[in-house]
């Protein structure tokens, strides 16, 4: 060490506090990275490895990134799972006396990411913040990108599912965390299967708990806690304090960005945890994971970034309280009724840019130019904007009105500061406005004009002295200087300064002409120095007004959102609904917002659909596969969401009672991954329902059981519908779909219980879909017209109609087949061949094994095998 240069040591004292992180670390228009850092960087990033002496005998390994092109690198680390510490120059090495001062003024991690190239910008990216023991949890999600805070507590005897519940509402993309969050096992598997996100310890408890209050205090600049509403929430609180500390740690600027704490209790929102949120594809489909093809695609007519986020948001996190969901819907009925204010509203919409994360940059000092630029632009379309508000009636357009600030203030400051068209940067100057500042405004006109003030200059000595020839050039060694030629030199004054003799001229200069060459040369530099100092004046300024443009902002979101609804509802023809608090769920012609935007050709077939808390809480749906059973359920399930988030919904009419929580348990869904059987998470998801449905809560349930054998699956699905049924363990509004017809019989037995099937119209094999939901049971399950649909070779459909004729009979069926012969083959004339003519190990196998002792789980087990086999 003591060999080290003294930039090296420097290096080495701040990687001392970051040996988890990758030191990015300033050397003049490169981020350079050494040692360790720089052997892996080298490799994940495919950069060239150098060496740089230090001092020691053996070169430092050493690689680098432009600084212009930093943000692309980082990025890819970030992805790649690692946290990138930025260390800058903290003076101008121009003017710093020896080694120049540095330090490192942030910490990237994929939570703490406010770059807008590396975030999308209709999602937000939220760090979670957990403290927890034993009785409950608090938990905060922080946007630093956005500057939003969202926080709440939990205590009660399922905090584990709950907090899994809020960390599946919010996908943060890094978690910060207290000791005893590591027994919270559910939810410690739930983060590393489901999220993969990054995850971080915070510091022992008690240092936790000793330091959050003041430091919420002191960050929020208030005395109590009470305040900011979290004065009897201890959980929430250091939950809050463990985020503020590890920003602390981690960023040295832009904290101010976090304005204020929204708490939320789990009461205000609708329950839908991430099962839910998967089965009804809110934002993205389940196949492939695309926003194409969820309701967030079909909702999103929003115009801006901010509006995006929004409605994501209200997406995941449905309302319950009549009032406030109908205030959504009266601004969503105004906007519906006025399509020419809205079609006007929506084409300025269109021309906002993301303020939100445009003062992120600006209060984090890290906005070029062109960001202040956009704000400006912005700031220009509000005035009409505002005005286009201002005829509104109901409540929540009004106080949106009121809340947009015209800026006035910022947008002129801006104006006449910054040029239009300024480069991406303040380092080489050509920023700031002419006439902003009149300093600068000197400075470049000596730059500009230095030509006219050397001619001037030459023609009053000229005149002065009476030498026509005498003129003024430059050189390096001597800088300006007055050529008089030697015949001529004893005109020359005394206050010409000899500086040079040549053949046959001398060449002086004077204190004039010395003056105006410190200018010349020392403008430029100078230039560029007082254009950034001015450029950060100006930028404290706008990150002074946070509180102002957040507000606009977050009306602008607003607005852009409730827009967005009314558009979709006039294109879609959706109808208000009507939300109460009673039971009923009244579905007139209702209609499933995605099938319907899919489908091209055939119509949508709509559906009606009646359900109480009396004798229709369950509704019990047969029909063939593909009949549309799934399809309708989750139809009805999107019309309530849509409806809880304040939208219209595809129906004639709608009368919503409001539910407390959704709750699906759609189809067979492949977490064969996380080394759970189908049958087990099928299970697994049923028995987490029955736990948390509330007597207000919508139930959709598809094929209970089926991943068992049929007996076992019957009595499941059965035992399920009964309990649901009680209305003292849950007694929720319940669509059940299922192919076991004799649940049908249920009808009989239980008073809450309705049959419905989805009509088919059968003529000799052939089937048609008539979409339709009628009441009474199914009576048939049309499996093998169904497969016939779907491409099954016509011998097999003949043979599967016979087994069933025996089967229906009573009678044994007889194999047609002969072992090891192709007897398919033979019997339909050579058209298909099914079966291989050496035996298979499958079935060597299948002989081999003894059905009737094979537990359910052995026989799916046993299924996997025999699938490798083939
Ligand atoms: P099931 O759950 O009964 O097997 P699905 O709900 O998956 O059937 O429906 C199968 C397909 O039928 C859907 O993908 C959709 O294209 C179409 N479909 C379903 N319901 C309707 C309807 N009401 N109107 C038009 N097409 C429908």
């Amino acid at each position: 060490m003591a060999k080290l240069s003294p930039m090296m040591h420097q290096y080495f004292e701040l990687k001392e506090n970051h040996k988890d992180h990758i030191l990015f670390f300033r050397l003049g228009d490169f981020y350079e990275m050494f040692y360790d850092d720089a052997l892996l960087a080298s490799k994940e990033l495919e950069l060239t490895l150098t060496g740089r002496d230090c001092g020691q005998e053996e070169r430092a390994p050493m690689c680098g990134v432009p600084y212009h092109s930093a943000e692309a690198y980082i990025a890819r680390l970030i992805k790649k799972g690692y946290k990138v510490a930025i260390c800058e120059q903290m003076e101008d090495p121009a003017l710093a006396k020896g080694l120049v001062q540095r330090d490192v003024i942030r910490v990237i991690t994929p939570g703490t990411i406010v770059e807008t190239s590396m975030l999308d910008e209709g999602t937000n990216n939220f760090i979670a913040s957990i403290f927890c023991d034993i009785r409950g949890f608090g938990v905060c999600f922080t946007d630093i990108s956005t500057g939003e805070i969202k926080a709440t507590q939990y205590q009660g005897r399922d905090h584990q599912q709950k907090l899994i519940s809020e960390l599946g509402r919010f996908m943060p993309s890094e978690i910060i965390f207290n000791q005893s969050f590591l027994d919270y096992k559910v939810v410690t598997s739930f983060i590393k299967e489901k999220l993969g996100c990054s995850t971080n310890l915070a510091d022992d408890d008690e240092t936790v708990i000793a330091m959050a209050q003041d430091s919420i205090c002191r960050h929020f600049q208030v005395g109590e806690l009470s305040q900011l509403g979290l004065d009897d929430k201890p959980y929430c609180t250091y939950a809050v304090g463990m985020l503020l500390h590890y920003l602390e740690n981690t960023q040295k600027t832009g904290l101010e960005r976090l304005l204020a704490i929204d708490y939320y209790n789990d009461k205000q929102y609708m329950n839908l945890d991430m099962t839910a949120r998967r089965n009804l594809e809110l934002t993205e489909t389940m196949r492939s994971g695309e926003k194409r093809g969820s309701l967030l695609w079909v909702l999103d007519r929003t115009k801006t970034a901010m509006g995006k986020r929004l409605l994501r948001s209200y997406l995941e996190q449905p309302l319950v309280n009549p009032t406030v969901i109908n205030k959504r819907l009266n601004a969503v009925e105004e906007l519906f009724r006025c399509s020419m204010q809205r079609g006007e509203l929506i084409e300025m919409l269109a021309g906002i840019f993301d303020l939100e994360r445009l003062m992120t940059k600006v209060v984090f000092g890290n906005c070029s130019p062109r960001d202040l630029k956009s704000l400006e632009f912005t700031a220009s379309k509000l005035p009409p904007l505002k005005e286009a508000v201002s005829g509104f009636q109901s409540a929540y357009l009004t106080q949106i009105h009121n809340e947009i600030d015209l800026l006035e203030d910022i947008h002129s400051r801006i104006h006449s500061a910054v040029k239009d068209e300024p480069p991406i940067n303040t380092k080489e100057g050509g920023v700031i406005e002419k006439g902003y500042n009149e300093e600068l405004d000197g400075l470049r006109d000596i730059v500009y004009n230095t030509k006219e003030y050397l001619a001037k200059i030459e023609a009053d000595e000229r005149e002065k002295i009476g030498i026509s020839k005498l003129k003024i050039g430059y050189n390096r060694v001597f800088g300006y200087y007055i050529e008089v030629s030697r015949s001529n030199s004893e005109l020359v004054p005394a206050h010409y300064i000899r500086k040079q003799t040549l053949a046959n001229c001398e060449r002086y200069i004077t204190e004039e002409l010395k003056e105006l060459e410190e200018k010349i040369l020392g403008a430029n530099e100078k230039i560029i120095r007082l254009e950034q100092q001015l450029f950060d004046e100006l930028r404290t300024f706008v990150a002074s007004q946070l509180h102002r443009v957040q507000a606009t902002a977050s009306a602008i979101a607003r607005l852009d959102v409730f827009a967005a609804f009314a558009e979709v509802s006039s294109l879609r023809g959706y109808v208000r609904p009507d939300i109460t608090v009673s039971d009923e769920l009244i579905i007139r012609d209702g209609r499933h917002p995605v099938v319907e935007a899919l489908l091209t050709g055939a119509p949508f077939v709509s559906n009606d659909c009646y359900l109480d808390c009396k004798e229709n809480q369950i509704n019990i749906i047969t029909g063939p596969n593909m009949a549309g059973k799934s399809t309708y359920m989750r139809q009805v399930a999107l019309i309530v969401l849509m409806a809880q988030i304040g939208c219209f919904v595809p129906a004639s009419s709608a009368k919503i009672g409001i539910v407390d929580g959704i709750y699906t348990r759609v189809g067979a869904s492949d977490d064969l991954a996380s080394g759970q059987s189908t049958f087990m998470v099928e299970m697994n998801e049923v028995a987490q329902i029955l736990k948390s449905a509330t007597a207000k809560s919508l139930l959709i349930l598809d094929e209970i059981g089926r991943g068992t054998s049929t007996f076992d699956g019957m009595s499941i699905a059965r035992a399920v519908i009964e309990f649901i049924a009680d209305k003292k363990k849950v007694g929720a509004k319940t669509l059940f779909a299922t192919h076991y017809h004799e649940l049908t019989e249920l009808e009989e037995e239980l008073s809450s219980v309705k049959n419905y099937n989805i009509a088919v119209k059968k003529r000799g094999d052939d089937i048609t879909f008539l979409r339709r939901i009628v009441r009474g049971g199914a009576d048939d399950s049309y499996g093998i017209e169904v497969s016939k649909l779907a491409g099954i070779p016509d011998a097999i459909i003949e043979r599967a109609h016979e087994i069933l004729t025996d089967l229906e009979n009573g009678n044994p069926v007889a194999a047609r087949i002969r072992e090891g012969k192709p007897k398919l083959e033979e019997a339909d004339d050579g058209q298909i061949s099914l079966l291989p003519l050496a035996e298979s190990p499958v079935v060597e196998r299948l002989r081999q094994m003894d059905v009737n002792t094979l537990t359910p789980i052995e026989a799916l087990n046993t299924l996997y095998e025999l699938k490798k086999l083939l």
